[in-house]
């Protein structure tokens, strides 16, 4: 992650925002390469999503919604996380996150108690009374029935443990700076930006940052359905904005506090939701595949009943397996009519839809597909990342489908003068418009490959003393190096050959 992190700063695709301040905790701005690489994904799923699906439509709702919104959408209540504060690190943990941890330590401590290896001093993650007294039980225990341990005593064991760790912070080591006495008791925490609206400051006029797009298309869904003329089943697909007070952020772009969703809100019969689930899923999958991720690094994983967020009847999670490990890039959702009925109650306005097909009035029941802009991202970027050693040096390059690559073309002049410079620049004005190229006539033409290779260019065309004789070009291939001279006048037929028109 660091060498990526680094890389993108060097070639200005993604970088602290407000630097010169000192920055702010994890908000990013996106540079020249940047903003054209996350506006390729962003138009890429709303191809996919409205060009390809005729009953899918657009919207663009505000981020600011009516606070009853959050209010019947479950959010005031429920959109909450809890958190452990070190006093001595300052580090802040998810309550749950510390409890894995806790957990797993424990377990490393048994294991070696039981099988006589030495005891990490980092699994000492409680002070010695209370490991004691769990030691003392299992010696207890083993006496009595010499030989293994079964399954369930250690599955108790642990359990306990992890009710000591919960009741006894101030027993418990900071897993960060291994000092003890210095956690907090578990806070709650709502996630919620807030602001008001208008010049007091007041509660009567408390806002909230949309944590999500969602909510937007469901309180426009009837207008948006009528004005459409839509039919169940339909969808809806925005890209916005969406605002959480994260309590860990971190990993780069993984995880910040504002961020861009790319949400699509399906409106289907109920009693369909199983299907319509299972048509997402697949659509979902083989677009990340059609952007050029690695299948290998790609599983679903689904959440348990008991872990379901608030508005779930089943949830799904597309997951890539990045440099840090695991972790959820989308969620594909069974919402039922969680969202739709709360607002026609809250609102009393009709919610429903009358079906001519079936003769019936009904809510919608609601299946959504929610990815992350960012994520997505990052993900292309860790997934494109490479590096090699041609001729002894050695060199960076982003392996990025060309679709989705910031720039498509590079042209070159070999060097500035002898006229090579006027038909480099020539070639590159009649390219522009149809492609994002990039001419550079400055420096040796070894770096300008590498520059364009480091923001994953796909092809180089280089002008050189030939193309004065018999007006050809060297086109070469950013993953391969292989070069192949083509007469400059056929350059743009070859890009729509290799990638198609935009
Ligand atoms: P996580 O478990 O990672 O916090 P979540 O389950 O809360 O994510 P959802 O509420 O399902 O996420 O949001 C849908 C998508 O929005 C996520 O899959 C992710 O791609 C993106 N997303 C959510 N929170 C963030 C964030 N803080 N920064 C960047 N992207 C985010």
């Amino acid at each position: 992650m660091s060498k990526l992190v680094a890389l993108c700063k060097r070639r200005g695709i993604v970088f602290q925002s407000s630097e010169i301040y000192g920055g702010v905790g994890s908000t990013f701005d996106y540079g020249p390469p940047g903003v054209e690489m996350k506006n390729n994904i962003a138009r890429l799923w709303w191809q996919d999503m409205t060009f390809r699906h005729e009953n899918i439509v657009g919207l663009d709702s505000a981020v600011i919604l009516h606070p009853r919104v959050w209010e019947t959408s479950g959010h005031v209540k429920k959109f909450h996380e809890e958190f452990i504060e070190c006093r001595n690190c300052k580090k802040r943990f998810k309550s749950e996150d510390l409890f894995s941890i806790a957990k797993e330590s424990f377990i490393r401590y048994i294991d070696a108690h039981l099988h006589k290896k030495p005891i990490q001093p980092k699994d000492m993650i409680i002070t010695g009374e209370f490991l004691n007294r769990y030691i003392n039980e299992l010696d207890n225990e083993l006496s009595q029935h010499p030989g293994e341990l079964s399954d369930s005593f250690i599955d108790n064991i642990v359990n306990t443990f992890v009710d000591t760790i919960v009741r006894n912070l101030k027993h418990v080591t900071c897993p960060n700076c291994n000092e003890t006495g210095f956690l907090t008791d578990p806070r709650n925490f709502q996630l919620m930006f807030k602001s008001n609206i208008g010049v007091v400051e007041d509660e009567s006029n408390l806002i909230f940052f949309r944590p999500e797009t969602a909510q937007g298309m469901y309180v426009d869904y009837r207008i948006v359905q009528e004005s459409s003329r839509l039919k169940v089943p339909f969808g809806i697909a925005q890209i916005g904005k969406a605002f959480r007070i994260e309590i860990t952020p971190g990993n780069f772009i993984f995880r910040t506090r504002e961020f861009e969703q790319m949400e699509m809100q399906f409106f289907v019969r109920p009693g369909e939701t199983s299907e319509w689930l299972q048509y997402w899923k697949e659509q979902r999958w083989n677009w990340y595949l059609s952007m050029g991720a690695s299948p290998d690094k790609l599983r679903w994983a689904q959440h348990p009943q008991d872990k379901l967020p608030h508005y779930a009847r089943e949830a799904w999670d597309v997951e890539y397996e990045f440099p840090f490990g695991w972790s959820e890039l989308e969620g594909v959702h069974d919402r039922g009519e969680y969202d739709l009925k709360a607002h026609q109650e809250a609102s009393g306005k009709d919610m429903t839809y009358f079906d001519d097909e079936q003769k019936a009035r009904y809510i919608p029941h609601i299946v959504e597909t929610s990815a992350g802009l960012n994520r997505t991202m990052l993900m292309l970027l860790c997934d494109a990342y490479r590096e090699d050693v041609q001729a002894g040096e050695s060199r960076v390059y982003l392996a990025l489908d060309p679709k989705v690559a910031p720039v498509k073309a590079a042209i070159f002049p070999l060097v500035k003068k002898d006229g090579l410079a006027e038909i480099a620049r020539a070639v590159a004005d009649d390219l522009r418009g149809r492609w994002p190229v990039f001419y550079d006539a400055q420096g040796s033409i070894g770096r300008r490959y590498r520059r364009q290779d480091e923001i994953g260019t796909p092809y180089a065309f280089t002008i050189d003393y030939q193309t004065k004789d018999d007006g050809t070009v060297t086109v070469r291939w950013r993953d391969t190096l292989e070069q192949e001279r083509i007469g400059k006048d056929r350059i743009g037929d070859f890009l729509i050959e290799k990638f198609g028109r935009l």
